[in-house]
Parts: structure tokens; C-alpha cells; sequence
């Protein structure tokens, strides 16, 4: 609930404070809608739901890179003055963004794919660019909206959207994309900005491609808000590439840096792809190492892992599980903080034995103006802590539903099982060649396996068949 008024505080905010101010990249007069001290606002209160929502990337001298280089840009940026935060979040899609005020974010997914200083630098600027050319304007209110009630890519029933994990609009206002004509200014400004602190500007349009290939190998399901609006990455890489050329010599700068090897020696090391450790699903159930449980998941439901809350739900919206941890130290007090939070009356409460821990069963309604919302929780002490598992449907689907709800509440127990317990993430392995020969002949050396070639060669920013000296580095994937 938190989220979803702040998302409406801000909506009013955009038609209240709408008014003249000259563009700082610009210099030109433009509508905005919000003050200078509204957007840094607006960062601040967004920033800690964006780090509680994906978690921080724990890699001291990762953070420190981000912060240093992103310290250095914003020195030369049209808008120095504000201050900025720069942070690596602990999220394995490739992905990059800005929030108003001075808040910028990478994925540790988007820091495995650089391959070298250079690419990440260009990013950096065009991140930068968002911030410092306002590109933060009231037709995103839209689609920040849209992002309530969705979980996993399940579009909710508007009436349980309430329910979906809050955060996720939050998150949303990192996440909106913006048009066309702001995407082309950001690309300008990442030039402009990777230039004049020494990088060689090109390598940002060599990264195009890695985007490119990654978004065609996913069937354009991950592509980043840098090739969403941009139809043409082919016309996008011609323009940057010029641009890079023509800074070049503005700035006067005779050997750009792109720092390959320094970048690749950074990462090694790097967690790659989703991380096991946080919780994994496999075979119809959902699996967390670290807080050593387990539970079934519905069939044919959607899954969406964040570091404060499992959620589930069905292909048609019509209900939803909840998974997290309650704050609460009783069972009693855990179900009284439920009822509060989501203005619920009780119908029942039992309590029970789950798999051998004790429980507390919870039924609630919600009445709403059009219909009655139905809520069943399983309070259950396990460890150190109290886990919360709640159902939620309409009371006219809630029959249906129960048994299936029950199915993965019913079912939560320690999990045991040494594989599961110990399962380890991969990560990104730096290896030196140490004879000449293809990409592809490289990663048999390395005994990657032959399935995993594609997604190495996109990870490499090269192709298979690019012959390389001995002494070159190259990623490659282990656990
Ligand atoms: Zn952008």
C-alpha cells in the first residue's frame, strides 16, 4: 500500500507543479513538472524501494568503480551540482537506469556483458543524460500506473492489484522507457559525456550489438529500454559512431581509453544469471538454500522472486499467493499486522501444524464496492522467523481456489535435500589464452559446454569463428 500512494502523490505532484524552466542541457525554455528540489525528492524516495526491490550487488570494488566513474561524469556533466548515486543492484537481466534527481543504476546482468571501461562508460552517460536533460515527464505517469497489479508478466484483476508486490510500481519509475527523441538525446549526451572523461565513445555503439544479438537470442522479451524505442539499432550505431568521432576531436583527445583488460579483470568472479542462493524454482516447486525451506508452486502459475516477497499467480489474474516474511514475533501478532495492513474483517482463525511447525490459519474478507475480496494465510514459525503465506481471490472464485492454495501452503517444510542446499551460482571466469586460435576453439579449451557457445560468444561481444592471439582474455562461465 505504501507504494501505490506514493505512485499517486506523485501523479498529483506532475498537474500541480507543472511550470516553465530553461532545459539544463538545452538551455532552451521548456514545461516541466517539477521543481529541481521535487525531483530530488522523487530520487529519494525511490531509491531505497529500488535497492530493497532487487538488493545490492555485494562486490565492494564493483560499487567503487560505478561511484568513481559516475562521480567523475557528473564533474563534466551539464548538471554537476546535484548529487548522484551510482549502484550496482543484484539483478541478472541486462538492464540499465535513471531515476530523477541523480540516481542511477546497473545491473550486475549489464556489468557481465560489457567488455570493456569504454562500453560501460558510454552507458554511463546516456544514464546521466536521462537526469540531466529532465527527461522525466508526465506521459510516464501512464505507464508507471500500468505496472500495478502485474506479477511475472500475469496481468491482475484490477481488483487484487492492490495486493501485487508494492514495490513493483516503484521499481516501475526506474523501469518506464522514454521516447524515441529522449533516447536520441541521451545517446548524444553518453558520447559527449564518456568523451570528456577519456573514453573512446565508439565502443558504446560496439555494445549496440551485444544488445542486439542478446534481445534476438531472447526473442525480444529482455530488451532494455535502450533498443525498446529504437526501432533501428543499425541507424542508432551509425549515429553514435559518427558522434563518437566528432567529440573526438572536439575535446582534442588522441588516445581514448577503453581499458579491456582492466574491465575484464573487474568482473571476474561476476555472479551470472540468476543466483540459486536467493531461491530458485525447479520442478514444480520453489527452493531458498539460504532460509532452508521449500514449497510447491501451482501448476501453470506464474512465479516472480524479489528479495522481500515470492509471488504466484495464475495465467488469468484471478488470484494471487503472497510468500514473505512477517515482522511480527507472534503468530497472533502476525496475523493482527495482516488484517490491519489490508483492511481485512476475520472470518476465522485456527490454529494448526504445518509439516510438524506450528501455524496459525487465517481466513479474512476485504469488502470492496463491487465484491468481496477472500484471503486465506498460513501463519507458520519456522526458525528464527515467521513465514506468511496468503491467498487471495474473490469470495465467489474462493471455493476453487482454496485447495489450490492449500497445495502450497500445506506443503511448506525445511528442505533437507544436500544438492539443493548446496547449489552455487554461476559466474563469470576471466581465462588468458595461452595459445592462439578461434573463439570457438578457445571455450573447448575451457570445456564450456558446446550448448552454452552462442550465449558465450554475445557474452564475449565476439563471434565463434574471430580468431584470437594467445594472451587474450576471454569470459567464460563456471561454477
Ligand atoms: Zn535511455
Amino acid at each position: 500500500m505504501r507504494n501505490y500512494k506514493w505512485i499517486m502523490g506523485l501523479a498529483c505532484a506532475c498537474f500541480l507543479f507543472e511550470s516553465c524552466a530553461v532545459n539544463p542541457v538545452s538551455g532552451k525554455k521548456q514545461v516541466v513538472f517539477m521543481s529541481e528540489a521535487q525531483e530530488i525528492a522523487m530520487g529519494q524516495q525511490a531509491d531505497p524501494e529500488i535497492v530493497a526491490y532487487f538488493g545490492l550487488y555485494e562486490d565492494a570494488a564493483l560499487q567503487k568503480f560505478i561511484n568513481e566513474k559516475g562521480q567523475q561524469m557528473a564533474a563534466v556533466s551539464h548538471r554537476p551540482n546535484l548529487k548522484y548515486e551510482f549502484k550496482i543492484v543484484d539483478s541478472p537481466v541486462l538492464n540499465a537506469f535513471a531515476v530523477p534527481g541523480g540516481y542511477v543504476y546497473f545491473t550486475r546482468g549489464i556489468m557481465a556483458h560489457f567488455n570493456n571501461e569504454a562500453e560501460f562508460a558510454g552507458v554511463l552517460g546516456h544514464e546521466i543524460g536521462h537526469i540531466t536533460a529532465r527527461h522525466t515527464v508526465i506521459q510516464q505517469r501512464n505507464a508507471m500506473l500500468g505496472q500495478i497489479g502485474l506479477i511475472a508478466g500475469v496481468v491482475l484483476v484490477p481488483e487484487l492489484a492492490q495486493f501485487a508486490e508494492p514495490l513493483s510500481a516503484g521499481v516501475g519509475l526506474a523501469l518506464l522507457s522514454f521516447g524515441r527523441e529522449a533516447e536520441r538525446q541521451s545517446d548524444e549526451l553518453g558520447v559527449e559525456y564518456a568523451t570528456k572523461i577519456n573514453y573512446d565513445a565508439v565502443e558504446m555503439a560496439e555494445f549496440f550489438k551485444t544488445l542486439e544479438r542478446q534481445s534476438e537470442k531472447s526473442g525480444g522479451s529482455s530488451v532494455p529500454e535502450f533498443l525498446s524505442t529504437h526501432p533501428s539499432p543499425a541507424g542508432r550505431y551509425a549515429t553514435v559512431k559518427k558522434l563518437a568521432e566528432e567529440w573526438r576531436l572536439k575535446v582534442d583527445l588522441e588516445n581514448p581509453k577503453v581499458n579491456r583488460n582492466e574491465y575484464l579483470k573487474l568482473i571476474d568472479g561476476l555472479v551470472y544469471g540468476e543466483d540459486p542462493r536467493q531461491g530458485f524454482q525447479e520442478d514444480g516447486k520453489f527452493y531458498h538454500p539460504e532460509l532452508k525451506f521449500e514449497f510447491p508452486v501451482p501448476t501453470n502459475w506464474n512465479l516472480q522472486n524479489s528479495p522481500s516477497m515470492v509471488q504466484m499467480a495464475p495465467k488469468d489474474g484471478k488470484a494471487i499467493i503472497n510468500f514473505s516474511l512477517s515482522q511480527s514475533t507472534s503468530l497472533s501478532d502476525a496475523a493482527t499486522k495482516v488484517l490491519e495492513q489490508y483492511k481485512l474483517e476475520r472470518i476465522e482463525s485456527n490454529a494448526a501444524t504445518v509439516n510438524g511447525l506450528e501455524a496459525l490459519v487465517l481466513v479474512a474478507d476485504q469488502k470492496q464496492e463491487q465484491l468481496t475480496i477472500r484471503t486465506l494465510t498460513y501463519f507458520i514459525k519456522y526458525g528464527n522467523y515467521i513465514y506468511q503465506i496468503m491467498g487471495i481471490t474473490s469470495a465467489t472464485d474462493y471455493n476453487t481456489l482454496r485447495p489450490v492454495f492449500l497445495g502450497t501452503m500445506q506443503n511448506f517444510k525445511e528442505l533437507k535435500d544436500a544438492e539443493k542446499l548446496n547449489r552455487k551460482p554461476d559466474r563469470v571466469k576471466i581465462k588468458t589464452l595461452t595459445q592462439a586460435g578461434t573463439l570457438a576453439e578457445s571455450f573447448q579449451r575451457f570445456n564450456q559446454p558446446d550448448s552454452k557457445f552462442d550465449e558465450l560468444a554475445i557474452l564475449n561481444g565476439m563471434l565463434l569463428s574471430d580468431r584470437l592471439q594467445a594472451g587474450t582474455l576471454i569470459k567464460v562461465i563456471e561454477r
